[in-house]
Parts: structure tokens; sequence; C-alpha cells
């Protein structure tokens, strides 16, 4: 979330592009899918190679064009939402008062470190046990989602003061919620995170599992106006540690993971605990600095509020230290906020295809765009019943080509497909004759081809100005 590329799904090369440029090329398969060899080989986001862990460790999903059940949370008593468990603590229950005179614990080295690779069963029961007996962890996980239709959570990475923890959440799918959801629920236990915004939804759609009491150094880094917000940066502003991201793309599917990858992950934890501490220090430090006391009226307003929902919070600590405590509460509070999304899946309705990148401003006829429709329908049909992304089976720039193209033969189709789309290829003719019967139904499309191109003048109008 720190490059300005915003990923919203797959496409040819792994991510549907929103908005903005994409960082760097990546290479399919090939050669090194046997591997990551050699160091100054690229590492590959897709490995086609890999067996799918779907099929490898019985992974089961609803992919309905339902929305998702949150079944393990209680339903509000009209019925018509969900209720987080942290609605029922206040932000202020996070914010430790002892901090003023904590020393920061550095962690000792990697190398020196002990590390569990866990994936039996029993390896995670004892790592459930450990983190019963710690009142703070640090957590990351590795995800893919260009070979499933919702995405898959492939590693979980736990760092206590004493230990790394690297989680083969692909083998363990099943026992992850079962073994962790109390930990990671439990209010007195705090979860230090970076940049957790997508960590909390996987972490509810994959394993039923919500956290209360995050600490989201991302946020934090934010609050501090550091010069970037990267992690990378702050291991070096705060630890030293020039860290290698070049493993943050890789096709976390593989096994068994590579050292390097590995150690890539483990580095993500490892010093979060340090930069925590550290960050406490130099939030509480800042606060009484009169630049940050600008802060955002609108935001210490919902502070304030917050405290007013939960009574004894507000005895406790508000007013009487509103301006020692202010940036660090703040910290707390976008934590709290982040922890409180809730996971929605994709639902595909007769309009979907409408808002797919490029068709805004692809000047398409009506029977372009009746292709478009019919081909998003495909693909969405397909990629729920195969357990793909949408970006795997036909990614929006192919699909939008076709539809520009029209080919009604598999001949011209394939031409279009360059052998660059394997589903799409071996089911050439079911494809060609949705471009058939979408062409034929054309005439449903021109209201909508209309309006397109209506939003399109009223965009370069608006340019123009
Ligand atoms: P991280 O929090 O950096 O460990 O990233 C977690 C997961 O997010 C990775 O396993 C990738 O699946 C995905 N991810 C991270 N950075 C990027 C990026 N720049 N572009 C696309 N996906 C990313
Ligand atoms: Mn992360
Ligand atoms: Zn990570």
């Amino acid at each position: 979330e720190e490059t300005g590329v915003r990923v919203v799904g797959p496409d040819n090369d792994g991510f549907q592009l929103v908005a903005g440029k994409k960082k760097k090329e990546v290479e399919v398969g090939g050669r090194e899918a046997r591997g990551l060899v050699g160091p100054k080989a690229k590492v590959p986001f897709h490995i086609a190679t890999i067996p799918r862990p779907q099929d490898e460790y019985k992974i089961l999903v609803n992919n309905s064009n339902q929305p998702f059940e949150h079944v393990w949370l209680q339903r509000s008593e009209d019925g018509s939402r969900f209720i987080h468990p942290l609605e029922k603590i206040s932000v202020f229950d996070f914010v430790d008062t002892s901090v003023g005179c904590a020393e920061p614990i550095k962690p000792p080295p990697i190398e020196c470190t002990p590390f569990k690779l866990v994936e039996e069963v029993k390896d995670l029961k004892e790592l459930a046990a450990k983190l019963h007996g710690v009142d703070e962890f640090a957590v990351d996980l590795e995800h893919n989602q260009y070979r499933s239709f919702q995405g898959l959570t492939c590693l979980m990475q736990i760092s206590t003061r004493a230990e790394d923890f690297v989680i083969d959440t692909l083998k363990l799918r099943i026992h992850i919620g079962p073994y962790l959801r109390d930990v990671f629920k439990d209010p007195t236990k705090k979860k230090v995170m970076h940049g957790a915004d997508r960590d909390i939804i996987w972490l509810q759609r994959d394993f039923g599992m919500y956290i209360c009491n995050l600490f989201d150094t991302g946020q934090g880094s934010r609050v501090l106006k550091l010069e970037r917000n990267s992690l990378e940066h702050l291991l070096h502003h705060f630890c030293g540690v020039t860290a290698n991201k070049e493993y943050q793309n890789a096709d976390w599917r593989l096994r068994p993971l590579p050292k390097e990858m590995i150690r890539y992950a483990r580095e993500d934890t490892h010093y979060l605990l340090h930069i925590y501490d550290l960050m406490k220090i130099s939030l509480l430090s800042s606060s009484s600095e009169s630049e940050h006391l600008e802060t955002p009226l609108v935001e210490l307003a919902s502070l304030h509020k917050q405290g007013k929902d939960s009574p004894e919070a507000s005895k406790a600590f508000w007013p009487a230290k509103e301006y020692f405590n202010i940036v660090y509460f703040m910290v707390y509070k976008r934590s709290y906020d982040i922890c409180m999304q809730l996971y929605e899946k994709e639902v595909m309705t007769d309009s979907s295809y409408l808002y797919i990148y490029g068709v805004q401003g692809a000047d398409l006829s009506s029977q372009q765009l009746a292709i478009v429709s019919g081909l998003c329908e495909w693909r969405d049909v397909v990629a729920r019943a195969e357990d793909e992304s949408t970006g795997y089976i036909l990614p929006n720039k192919t699909l939008l080509e076709i539809a520009k193209q029209m080919p009604v033969t598999a001949s011209k189709l394939r031409r279009v497909l360059k052998s660059k789309h394997p589903y799409t290829e071996r089911n050439l003719s079911s494809v060609v004759s949705i471009i058939r019967h979408s062409i034929q139904s054309a005439a449903a499309f021109e209201a909508a081809a209309e309006q397109l191109r209506e939003a399109r003048k009223e965009s370069v109008r608006c340019h123009d100005i």
C-alpha cells in the first residue's frame, strides 16, 4: 500500500490496476519456476507449476455470488449487520499508561533467535500456548490473490520478544482459527502489525479471526510524519537494518519454502515489537511539540466521543491527559478503525461490467459492450467454480481487446489471446459462442453505451476547464 499502486484484483500480470503505474515488471513462470535460482534471478510473482494448494490441502471455500457470512460474529438485533467484538470495547482500553518508564527492548539478531516453521498441528498448539503466556506479539501475513477467487493467506509470521514463527497457513488452514482465535481477540494482548488493512480482512475471511488491540506501525509512522511509511523505511530508521523487499511479491504458495523466503518472512515481524517500543517513545515525546497539537479536529472529536462511550475509560484518561497523550491516542484510534473493517465478498451484479478498469474510456459500441457484459459474466461464473481469480481466467485488458475486435471464430479469438491465457484457450468454443450471442443481444446495450459516451464527453469537458 506504500507504492502508490492500488491493487484491487489480479490481471495479466497478477494485479488489476485501478490507477497509477506498475512498479516493476515481473516474469511469469518459465525458468524461475524451478526455484529462485541465482542471486540476480527475478522473483516471479506467479509460478505456474506449483500444484494448486486448494487441491493439495483440500481447501474448501464458498465462492457463491452471495455476501460473506461472518459466522463467528453476532448479528445486530434487527439482523441487518454483524457486530465486531471491538464495538463493545473502547479504544481507550488499549492505550497503556505505563509507557513513560518502559525501556525499549532490542531484539536479538535473527541468527541468534529461536525459530520454528509451524507445519504440524502439534507445533501450532505449542505456539498458541506460548502466545497465551505473553502480552504482546507481532504479526504479518503473506498472501496470493492470483490463483484463487477470493485470495489465499499463504503464511502467517509471528514474533514474540524471544522467538520467531512462520506458520504454513495453507497446510494448517482449518486449524489456525481454533488455536489462535482467542489470543487475537484477547484485548489484553497487544498485536503489533505494519500496514494491517488487508491482513485484517484476510484473517476474517480465511480463519474467522478478528483482532482486538492493534498497534499499526504504519499508522504510527503517519502520525509521526516520518519521510516514508513503508516497513523498509522504519527498519532503516529505527533499527538500522537494510531490508531486502524483493520477495514481497513472490508466489507465496511455493512449497517447500526456499530459505531466502523464510528469512524474508521472518524479517517482516522480527523487529516489529522493537519498532513499537521506539515509536511509543517518539510519539509521547512529540505530543508535547506544538506542531502536533494541530491534529485534525475531526479526529480529536471522534476520540473524545470514544471516551464518552465508555464511562470508565473517560474517567481514567479523558480529559486529564488529553495533551500529554494525544498523538499516541491517534495511533490507537486509527488502528482500532482498521480492525473494525469487515470482509465483504465480491458480488457480481447486472451492472458490474460497467465498472471494470478501462471500460469507461474505451469508446465501445453497443455490440462491443454486450460482449464485455457477456465475457464478464462468463469469467465470473468460471472463476468462482474453478476457484481462480477473474484476472487469471481473463484479465480486463484482454477482455476489452476481445470486445473491440469481436472475433467470431476460434482462430480469430486465439490470435487475440496470444497464448497468454491457458484457461480461456482451452475453452475457445464457449467463448466464441458467448461473443456471437452477445452481438445478437446488442440492442439491450444501446442505452448503456450511450450513457458511457455521455460520461466520457463530460469528463473531457472537465479536463478542458
Ligand atoms: P507485506 O505486508 O509487505 O508482507 O505484504 C503482504 C502481501 O501483500 C504480500 O504477500 C503480497 O501478496 C501483497 N503485496 C505486498 N506488496 C505488494 C505490492 N507492492 N503489490 C502487490 N501486492 C503486494
Ligand atoms: Mn503485511
Ligand atoms: Zn509480509
